[in-house]
């Protein structure tokens, strides 16, 4: 998620404060800027009181809407969720045979991926700061395996890349020489005493001790020569050969810094991901099952909201069945409405003139992904890259990124690109088969085997999908300011939730939170 503009320029501001005050300016930086560091909440609100007797129509079965419809029934609150789509989840989908999507303009895409695979083309990953999904992933009893978010031993690969053009390093190979020539560097300033006036001397022993370390810096010289976790030229093992193996030679420091392997690699990665993650076994479609299993008929599905009305006493949802066409009315005492902005702002509401301009301010990120079937899990075989990014600098690419389940089996589904902005917008103009071609023409650049081993492919571009028209709530600042509090507050007998009423936007921990905050807004506002 979250690769904007407004992001970058805000990641490339904090590398530069952590450059210069280190990790306590970025997270005083982090949190003035309201970002938070983790996901402080990690449990549903427990309210006293009943809603007995009342009644909460719900519009829209994401994750937002079915916690909140699930922790209101909990509350005796009579509950109706109103979902135009035809199953439960919103954003939240996995593709596998038989899943299909027709993007608003496009042909109709069916996903023949074998029984058994899948890709995860919304939500793919769960943080371990992300209390409030695993608090539903425990309490429905999920199998969740690990997700392999980063991956030292998975190729790094610029096409615009200097001296290093082309080349397949591994994540391993520049983080283990960038650290042994920058502790060089380092240790020789202080050998040389060019940093005596800011450092005591005792401190500058105990630098030249940490740097010998961090770098495998040899003790005599403090030179940098390379060192094994960087990967050997050949691996060791019996006899006399392999034996003990052959070490590799380092990358030169000027060919790394020529490279810029920055603008794709960083040896720490951005708050919330961590090297492992989540998924739920099988897909992570797996939560708005559970939820639609509990909350049974509840749910009408096919119901597409098209007008709302409120009056002193009660909210009126105009449906029409995206089935039949046939047109009906839901009337309740109170509304939580998590359909995204991007939808909203085109149905017909009552809402105040403040409020359809909140509704308005708020652009969505356009988000492109392709899983791609292969028959040969080449990445394992030939590559020995079992999950994690291969990450890249090749246009409308970005990740490809490498399963994180069936190790060692036959086929595999990757992910062949993940792009954002412009890049997703010129992606999503393609055919599908336009796209496939596009992702396969990409991956053969650095996998030998990737065209060859190619059997069918699924790809999604948000902002083109009915009912979701974007990847997430992208928040500019004057927007975050004016409009998330009036959306915050709701209106009356209709009050707002999702993932784009929080600071975890594009996060299913930011929807599910935004609900539990405002079903406690909303049982407030029914209590008075
Ligand atoms: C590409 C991608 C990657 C992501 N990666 C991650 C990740 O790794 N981890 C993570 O936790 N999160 C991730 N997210 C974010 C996560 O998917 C969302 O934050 C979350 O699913 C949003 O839930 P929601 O309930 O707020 O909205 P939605 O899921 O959009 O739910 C809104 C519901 O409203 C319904 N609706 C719309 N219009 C109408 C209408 N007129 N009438 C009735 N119903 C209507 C929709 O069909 C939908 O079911 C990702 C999202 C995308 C797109």
């Amino acid at each position: 998620m979250i690769r904007t503009n407004a992001s970058l320029t805000r990641r490339d501001f904090l590398y530069r404060a952590a450059a210069v005050g280190g990790s306590a300016l970025v997270l005083n930086t982090m949190n003035a800027w309201g970002m938070g560091i983790a996901s402080k909440v990690t449990a549903p609100p427990a309210l006293d009181g009943s809603g007995k007797g009342k009644k909460v129509v719900v519009l829209g079965a994401g994750v937002s809407g079915l916690s909140a419809a699930f922790e209101l029934r909990k509350l005796g609150y009579q509950v109706q969720v109103l979902e135009a789509r035809s199953f439960a989840g919103g954003r939240c989908q996995s593709a596998r045979k038989g899943f299909t999507l027709q993007e608003l303009g496009g042909e109709a895409q069916h996903c023949r991926f074998d029984d058994g695979h899948y890709i995860n083309h919304g939500p793919w990953r769960i943080p371990l700061d992300h209390q409030s999904t695993l608090y539903y992933t425990r309490l429905f009893d999920l199998p969740l395996e690990v997700m392999v978010n980063e991956n030292d031993h998975a190729f790094v690969y610029l096409e615009d890349g200097g001296p290093l053009a082309k080349q397949r390093l591994r994540g391993a190979q520049i983080k283990a020489d960038m650290r042994g020539h920058v502790a060089e560097l380092l240790a020789k300033s202080v050998q040389g005493r060019q940093l005596d006036t800011r450092l005591s001397a005792d401190d500058q022993m105990l630098l030249l001790d940490y740097l010998t370390r961090e770098g495998a810096l040899e003790s005599g010289d403090l030179a940098y020569k390379g060192r094994n976790g960087r990967g050997y030229a050949v691996n060791p093992g019996a006899g006399l050969t392999p034996g003990a193996g052959t070490p590799s030679d380092p990358l030169a420091f000027h060919d790394l810094l020529a490279a810029r392997v920055g603008k794709v690699y960083s040896a720490v990665q951005d708050f919330p991901m961590h090297a492992t993650m989540f998924q739920p076994v099988g897909g992570m479609d797996a939560i708005p099952r559970a939820f639609a299993k509990r909350l049974g008929n509840a749910i009408r599905y096919n119901a597409e909201v098209q007008r709302i009305r409120q009056d002193a006493g009660k909210v009126t949802i105009d449906v029409r069945d995206a089935a039949s066409g046939k047109l009906s009315s839901v009337q309740a005492d109170w509304c939580l409405c998590t359909v995204p902005l991007s939808v909203l702002r085109m149905i017909d509401t009552d809402l105040s003139a403040p409020m359809k301009a909140a509704i308005k301010a708020v652009p969505y990120a356009p988000v492109g992904k392709i899983g791609l079937q292969m028959k040969r899990r080449f990445w394992e075989e030939d590559d020995h890259i079992y999950g994690g990014h291969v990450l890249t600098d090749l246009k409308g690419i970005n990740t490809i990124s490498l399963p994180s389940t069936g190790w060692q089996q036959k086929k595999g589904v990757l992910l062949g690109y993940y792009n954002y902005s412009l890049d997703a917008i010129e992606v999503s103009a393609l055919t599908p088969q336009e796209r496939t071609e596009f992702a396969l023409a990409a991956g053969e650049k650095i996998f030998p085997a990737y065209r060859n081993s190619y059997e069918s492919a699924f790809s999604v571009a948000w902002h083109r999908v009915k009912y979701s028209l974007g990847g997430w709530a992208e928040w500019n600042d004057a927007a975050r300011q004016n409009a998330y509090p009036i959306l915050l507050e709701g209106e009356k007998r209709v009050l707002f939730a999702g993932e784009h009423l929080s600071y975890l936007t594009g996060w299913q921990a930011g929807a599910i939170e935004s609900s539990w905050q405002q079903i406690e807004r909303l049982h407030r506002r029914a209590s008075a």
